[in-house]
């Protein structure tokens, strides 16, 4: 299906390709996602939002709400996928489709902006390259003191009931983004943990860390992988022949078996004070690893990030669906108990869940005007439980196919094409995604969509 995402980046593509050879978007992004189908930042985001927010409905309209209380049962509810639109018609059913359309925008339009504070975070020079906000380099304290006081000033923001809340909400993306790296780049999973930290953002002590004279990894466990680039790669990667690492056992078995926490160096990688946080060279230590992680060559070799799916960028990548599955389960955690922690007005006044009918129209009269998403995906939608039974799943591809029925029908209510895709577009956030050097390979900003377009990429490039 034709769509204006894939013509505008067409043209943004010819257009960098006429004036610079520099004209890929953040390389490490394009090609994990467009060789493999990895989980990103954003979706984590967004499913654990959701999975917060359809609580938030349950408890507050489903449950609470003596009238509405037959609605729903409570088991099905929380094994079933919803979007934020589903969630609106249950919760209001007083909505008409339009109502339901436009006076969910504000919400979803404060999620996309969570999604994208926490994307930037590997993007934006100020956050890059600080271990700290990935909680890299065995920077766990650093990192969990980060998440702590971010979270102190989200919940100053919102007891100050006439402040605007946008810096509370940029904060609780980029806290989101540190928060979601532990469970890809620390040893974790690796540990044999199956369910979340429950201290980070509480204590800034999160378990038992590695001492800085403590080796924790071996240059035994890692595969070294050398080969040439496809012409996808050259154009994205640059630097040829790809040498990576394929690692399993490479973790200090006693590091794992006494459950201490270790997490990798990245070669660029700084402290707070803007110093580089070089990977020792008298003690092995792990690397984060990936093609663009020099620090992974030296011992001890290869990593242990989970990132994604592609060995390219991360030497655990057969560990990344357990370590995303975890972060969304983290994400939804902290939110709910954020909203313990500030209530349930302020939650609402946090992500303007029940928006006055100006704020409704407002919204809508914005997308009319050509505003649009920029990671936050309509479609995509969580359930609560973790466990899917036959039945749901069923259940959940009839949905799917219902949802795309019903884009089709709100682009059509709003009057515009494509209100139901994210335009990926970062260019009024002050950061260059199409830097070829910017070498942060964290979980990935953009979504599946951008896979189909490699093809096309590529026949353009050919035609350079
Ligand atoms: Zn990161």
């Amino acid at each position: 299906m034709k769509s204006n995402t894939y013509i505008q980046l067409s043209f943004y593509l010819i257009i960098n390709l006429a004036g610079t050879y520099a004209f890929i978007p953040h390389p490490l992004v394009a090609d994990v996602l467009l060789s493999s189908s990895s989980i990103s930042h954003a979706e984590i985001t967004q499913r654990g939002i959701i999975r917060s927010l359809a609580r938030f409905f349950f408890d507050t309209r489903l449950f609470a709400n003596d009238t509405n209380a037959t609605l729903v049962n409570e088991e099905a509810y929380f094994n079933t996928d919803y979007t934020i639109d589903d969630l609106y018609e249950l919760a209001h059913p007083e909505y008409n489709a339009f109502e339901v359309t436009s006076c969910s925008l504000p919400l979803k339009f404060i999620v996309d902006s969570i999604m994208t504070e926490n994307a930037l975070v590997d993007f934006k020079d100020s956050t890059q390259k600080v271990a700290a906000a990935h909680y890299d380099g065995e920077s766990f304290i650093n990192a969990s003191r980060r998440i702590l006081q971010f979270r102190g000033r989200i919940i100053n923001a919102i007891s100050n009931t006439s402040q605007d809340l946008s810096n509370a909400r940029d904060l609780l993306g980029q806290l989101l983004h540190t928060l979601q790296d532990f469970y890809s780049h620390s040893n974790w999973i690796e540990m044999g943990k199956t369910d979340i930290n429950e201290l980070i953002g509480f204590n800034e002590t999160i378990g038992i860390v590695a001492r800085p004279d403590q080796p924790t990894c071996t240059n035994n466990g890692c595969t070294k992988i050398e080969h040439s680039c496809t012409l996808w790669q050259k154009i994205t990667i640059g630097n040829c022949p790809l040498v990576y690492y394929d690692c399993q056992n490479n973790i200090l078995p006693e590091i794992n078996n006494q459950q201490i926490l270790t997490s990798g160096y990245y070669a660029t990688d700084v402290n707070e004070n803007n110093e580089l946080l070089l990977k020792p060279t008298n003690v092995e230590k792990c690397s984060h690893g990936s093609v663009r992680d020099d620090s992974s060559n030296i011992p001890a070799i290869g990593g242990i990030n989970k990132d994604s799916y592609s060995l390219i960028f991360s030497p655990h990548a057969n560990l990344h669906k357990q370590a995303a599955d975890l972060a969304v389960k983290a994400t939804e955690q902290f939110v709910n108990d954020l909203r313990r922690d500030i209530g349930d007005h302020n939650f609402d006044r946090l992500f303007v869940i029940n928006p006055s009918g100006e704020e409704c129209h407002f919204a809508s009269a914005s997308v009319s005007q050509g505003k649009r998403f920029r990671l936050f995906t309509p479609n995509l939608s969580a359930h609560v439980k973790d466990n899917c039974r036959f039945w749901t799943k069923l259940k959940i591809s009839f949905n799917k196919f219902v949802r795309t029925i019903k884009s089709m029908w709100t682009s059509a209510l709003f009057g515009v094409e494509d209100i139901n895709k994210p335009t990926y577009d970062f260019s009024d956030k002050e950061v260059d995604v199409t830097n070829v050097n910017n070498s942060r390979a964290a979980p990935y900003a953009f979504g599946q969509e951008k896979f189909k377009l490699k093809k096309h990429m590529i026949h353009l490039a050919r035609k350079r």
